[in-house]
């Protein structure tokens, strides 16, 4: 089928991004574009000799980097706030090119990096400020916690927001001193290369943030041998994987990783704002997000109204292959991605649920496309029942208690997003308080909490190690160094000092620093 290619995908243009990335080897991937499968360039795949080169220029640049006086770094990431603003359209052109996600979907990721970068101009002066912290000899000692760079972040991203991940999590890493070697999937390495090439334009050193690409497993070892720490988001098998190797190395990471994420409605919530919530919540992104919902506890109450009203919705909603506003639901990203969200589909039907509504490919679209679907009777014995199907597929539950639903919302080795939705917004929070998991959305489905970079955002139990976002998405890319000065030497008996009037000394000392509360 024919799709009008937006016009600033050109060859040229394609060709000077993949420019930067090593291969010595010569060594290609065929970078496809979704709506077609046909080839839009061949993406250089980087050797571990390339990946080795690639961390000792980042090293070199960073030496200099870290030097700079802080506001002095804080100023090329507000130019680039502005400039990847001033070129959200050719950005999102390229997201959805190589994602097949939808046009809304692929602008509103391209607002990510800015949030994130606005966030951290105002926080990262505070944070990365030497603090003073009382020594253990009042008067005579203090101590100074200040935060140094790690280094270079390996930072592993997937194709699902390849924009959003490969350059919102590099923006506090770099502010702090760092730089950045980012792997990002093949399938999705062109907006986060043209996202560094926004970056230099702003004035990022050149050679500071690398790009080097190929499969997981080829790139991985190298690039955890070689970091500092690594920021890694994929799903929570690659997880463990990464999070062995660091381990083994003894540097942090961070692991953003997959969700089975609940959404429960309680009685009292308005119908027109649940739909509204979950047709996004289960359907946005084509159901590519790792914080989208997959579980609707539903009240038995209200069990038949609310459905008839979601999969009405469900049925009007335009699916197409297209680079303007239309359609409101795009492509799976790969023909592999559409038939592992089929086999789930299939896997719960031959077990016994029901499909409501879609539940097919739909090839006269393009080749990755999936309908919407909803299920009902899906039970843990299915694929679809436990795992992460991460497509547009939610099954549909009935509760007669709020206990019961917490339960089930939490009966799940993944704790990475839920929503909780009421009249009684009070009462919605408190049930949100129950869940376990790393983000709750009250009346809302995802967006309000990762939209929040104030507030660390992670996941509990199987979604994750650490978060983003908030002070810690800064922190995290630092080492700590206490610095503590001795003024005078009085530690300890002086020469010829009876040493257990000393001991007694130091004794009433201490109680007398807690009562005055002196440290
Ligand atoms: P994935 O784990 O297969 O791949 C993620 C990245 O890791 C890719 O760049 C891939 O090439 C790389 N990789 C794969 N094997 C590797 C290895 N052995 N060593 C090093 N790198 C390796 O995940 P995916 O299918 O690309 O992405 C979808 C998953 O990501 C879903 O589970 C989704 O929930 C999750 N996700 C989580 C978040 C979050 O913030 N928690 C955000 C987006 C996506």
């Amino acid at each position: 089928m024919s799709v009008q290619r937006p016009a600033s995908i050109t060859d040229a243009f394609l060709q000077k991004l993949v420019a930067r990335v090593p291969s010595t080897s010569g060594g290609t991937w065929k970078l496809t574009e979704v709506y077609t499968g046909e080839v839009l360039v061949e993406l250089p795949q980087s050797t571990p000799a390339d990946i080795e080169r690639a961390f000792v220029t980042a090293r070199a640049a960073q030496v200099e980097w870290a030097r700079r006086p802080l506001a002095e770094r804080l100023k090329v990431f507000k130019r680039a706030h502005t400039l990847m603003i001033d070129n959200a359209t050719t950005t999102a052109d390229l997201i959805q090119v190589e994602s097949g996600k939808n046009r809304r979907m692929a602008i509103e990721e391209t607002c990510d990096p800015p949030m994130v970068i606005s966030h951290y101009l105002k926080r990262a002066p505070k944070l990365l400020a030497p603090t003073k912290r009382g020594g253990p000899v009042p008067f005579l000692s203090t101590s100074t916690e200040i935060r140094q760079p790690k280094g270079i972040i390996g930072i592993i991203a997937p194709w699902n927001f390849p924009f959003a991940t490969g350059i919102s999590d590099a923006m506090s890493a770099l502010m702090a001193g760092n730089g950045v070697v980012l792997k990002p999937d093949n399938k999705t390495a062109l907006s986060p290369l043209y996202g560094i090439s926004l970056l230099e334009e702003a004035g990022l050193p050149k050679g500071l943030f690398q790009v080097v690409c190929g499969e997981g497993p080829d790139v991985g070892p190298t690039l955890i041998d070689n970091a500092n720490y690594v920021m890694f988001t994929g799903s929570t098998a690659t997880g463990r994987v990464i999070g062995e190797r660091a381990g083994r190395n003894l540097i942090g990471c961070c692991l953003e990783l997959g969700g089975k994420n609940p959404m429960i409605v309680l009685e009292d919530a308005d119908v027109d704002d649940v739909v509204q919530g979950a047709l996004f919540g289960a359907f946005g992104n084509t159901g590519q997000i790792c914080m989208h919902i997959e579980r609707m506890y539903l009240p038995a109450t209200r069990y038949d109204e609310i459905k008839a009203r979601f999969v009405a919705a469900t049925e009007a909603l335009s699916l197409g292959a297209s680079y303007d506003f239309g359609p409101e639901i795009g492509s799976l990203v790969s023909v592999d991605h559409r038939d592992r969200v089929n086999s789930h589909v299939e896997d719960a039907v031959a077990k016994g649920a029901t499909v409501v509504t879609g539940g097919k490919p739909r090839p006269d679209i393009g080749p990755a496309f999936f309908e919407p679907t909803i299920l009902e009777g899906v039970t843990k014995d299915m694929l679809a029942g436990t795992m992460e199907t991460f497509g547009p597929v939610v099954a549909l539950y009935q509760y007669a208690t709020v206990d019961e639903a917490v339960a089930l919302a939490n009966d799940t080795d993944y704790g990475l997003n839920a929503s909780v939705w009421g009249g009684d917004v009070k009462k919605a929070a408190e049930v949100g308080r129950r869940i376990e998991s790393g983000n709750v959305n009250i009346n809302d489905s995802l967006a309000t909490a990762f939209a929040s970079k104030g507030t660390p955002s992670g996941g509990m139990k199987q979604s994750g190690v650490g978060a983003r976002h908030g002070d810690q998405g800064l922190l995290k890319y630092t080492d700590v160094q206490n610095l503590a000065v001795l003024k005078k030497q009085v530690m300890g008996a002086r020469p010829g000092q009876d040493y257990d009037k000393y001991v007694k000394s130091m004794l009433s000392g201490l109680k007398m620093m807690r009562k005055t509360r002196i440290r």
